[in-house]
């Protein structure tokens, strides 16, 4: 049986995406992909995968978001204060 993250993982083995992508394909709220996203990630090992995060970035002063563990996307640039945060892109790989 198919199921959601089955078909998320499927995605993210072709490409890199942001949970607003994945949202609109999968016809998910963006929180419900975090969720999906969170679980994914634990359970990709134990099949020799692993879910890659692009870091998030700011587009004002390319400040990139490195040790950020968390999967949603930072609300502010720690380093301008610059609201214009390029979403963290995953993918599986
Ligand atoms: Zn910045």
């Amino acid at each position: 049986m198919r199921t959601i993250r089955q078909d998320m993982i499927d995605i993210l083995a072709r490409g890199e995406y942001t949970a607003r992508d994945l949202s609109q394909m999968l016809r998910l709220r963006e929180k419900d992909v975090y969720d999906h996203l969170v679980h994914i990630s634990r359970s990709l090992s134990s099949r020799k995968l692993k879910l890659t995060v692009v870091p998030a970035r700011c587009l004002h002063c390319s400040y990139v978001f490195e040790s950020r563990n968390r999967f949603t996307k930072p609300g502010r640039c720690p380093r301008c204060r610059g609201e214009h945060i390029e979403d963290p892109r995953y993918r599986v790989e």
